[in-house]
């Protein structure tokens, strides 16, 4: 080999190995990317979704001082494993303390199975985590960017809440949220359409699929690319699912008593919470298993027990936000395990409940621990109820707030047994301010040809 060709090689294998962290695409057909155009460009440009190329896992110093830890603290440490080579550290810890302006407590419901609480953000469901952080990471790259950039998002109820929110008064940002009239619930529409400053709430006469869709065009339109700039803020977007890893070591921080092996249950849709845990594992966290909880959607859990994945269209169910046939982070899932089914199925064990039982378990949890779960959470507690062995503990994902479903909860509980939570009460005052559109493209063009 020329001497020149190996230096450049050494030179290559150190910038790719040593230096930054290199993101590539669960479909291997494209080049691997930086962290800062894997934020910025969502999906890798082979529809791909994109993956850090190293978990290194933390030092054992950091698992004996953790449970002296907060969980900003906790937090800052696992996003130095991921994000540390490319922001400077001062940097990084500021956008983790400033996402995490609340605490994700460990509540426990009965002897050995404990509520990881995740609603405690301001729209009261997880995502504002993901959310939050990605806001604020965007914004750190776009800080040399001169031009506007407009956030584009199709929501069915609690994506749109998240990001607005979490987006909202990010100076060079503005957030486009596209909703289905009539198909999200009060509370999750006054959570985007009452905000003003840079968010703009778009109501499509159409379903969640053509908001989807609409945005989709926008990213397909070259013309529009070339004038203005966009990027969306899904859950495919690594600055969205990576920082759900977080709360997964403050649950293990909180526990009692660490001796005993720890089963996570995490309510699914398109798997980025579930996906997080896995990346946790990765870094070192001592959990026994994860279980894949699922509503009647139910392809992962057929996966699990046959090997063969089947996408479907979604099913309707009353844990709504778990509606998904065709889960996205699943590629993510395979990559991580190299297709091996045993493997992953020695990781995790799926179950799959239907909205009677989802309401049977709310109801005795209700009554025999006096704890309120949300549907989805429910679906996490009853796995757990069901799965955990002799000497496990066992922690599920609450990932919403009950009031956020308060009509379905209430159904089951009785009328006026569920509260709503003062942040939640105050989305509820403000006015709605939307801008009516139909489900074509050329509408929604002419809005985006408005925009500088
Ligand atoms: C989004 C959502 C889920 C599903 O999470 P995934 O990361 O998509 O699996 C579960 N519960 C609630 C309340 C949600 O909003």
């Amino acid at each position: 080999m020329a001497y020149w060709k190996a230096i450049s090689l050494c030179r290559n294998f150190y910038e790719n190995d040593q230096i930054k962290m290199k993101y590539y695409s669960t479909n291997h057909n494209t080049p691997d990317v930086s962290l800062e155009i894997a934020v910025t460009q969502g999906l890798a440009s082979d529809r791909g979704l994109f993956m850090p190329e190293r978990i290194d896992p933390l030092p054992s110093s950091f698992f004996r001082e953790i449970g002296s830890m907060n969980f900003q603290e906790i937090s800052f440490e696992v996003a130095k494993k991921f994000f540390g080579e490319d922001i400077p550290e001062q940097i990084l810890k500021k956008i983790v303390f400033d996402t995490l302006s609340f605490d994700t407590p460990l509540v426990k419901v009965n002897d050995n199975i404990y509520s990881l609480e995740l609603f405690h953000g301001p729209t009261s469901a997880f995502k504002d985590v993901g959310a939050r952080f990605m806001a604020r990471l965007l914004a750190h790259f776009l800080e040399k960017e001169k031009k506007m950039v407009h956030v584009l998002v199709a929501t069915s109820g609690d994506t749109g809440s998240a990001v607005a929110n979490g987006f909202l008064g990010v100076p060079g940002i503005h957030v486009h949220v596209l909703y289905p009239k009539g198909k999200v619930s009060e509370i999750q529409e006054k959570q985007f359409t009452t905000l003003g400053q840079n968010i703009t709430a778009l109501e499509i006469d159409g379903t969640f699929d053509d908001c989807q869709a609409l945005v989709k065009s926008a990213f397909m339109d070259e013309v529009l690319k070339k004038r203005i700039t966009i990027t969306s803020a899904n859950s495919i977007n690594v600055a969205r699912f990576l920082p759900q890893a977080f709360y997964y070591f403050n649950a293990w921080a909180k526990l009692e008593d660490k001796s005993r092996k720890i089963v996570f249950s995490v309510p699914s849709g398109n798997f980025g919470n579930l996906t997080a845990g896995l990346f946790a594992k990765r870094l070192g966290l001592p959990v026994s298993k994860f279980i894949a909880a699922n509503n009647l959607n139910d392809i992962v859990f057929k996966y699990l027990q046959t090997g063969v994945y089947t996408p479907q269209p979604s099913i309707s169910t009353i844990a709504n936000a778990m509606d998904v046939g065709d889960p996205s982070n699943f590629a993510r899932i395979l990559d991580l395990y190299q297709n091996n089914h045993k493997a992953i199925a020695n990781d995790i064990v799926g179950t799959t409940y239907s909205d009677d039982q989802i309401r049977e378990t709310l109801l005795s949890v209700y009554k025999t621990a006096g704890y309120l779960l949300d549907p989805h959470g429910a679906v996490g507690f009853r796995a757990l109820a069901e799965l955990l062995k002799k000497g496990e503990t066992g922690i599920f994902l609450e990932t919403a707030h009950p009031a956020k479903f308060t009509e379905t909860v209430e159904q089951v509980v009785g009328k006026g047994n569920v509260l709503m939570p003062e942040k939640l009460h105050a989305f509820m005052k403000g006015k709605k301010l939307s801008l009516e559109f139909s489900d074509k493209y050329e509408s929604f063009r002419a809005y985006l040809d408005r925009l500088e």
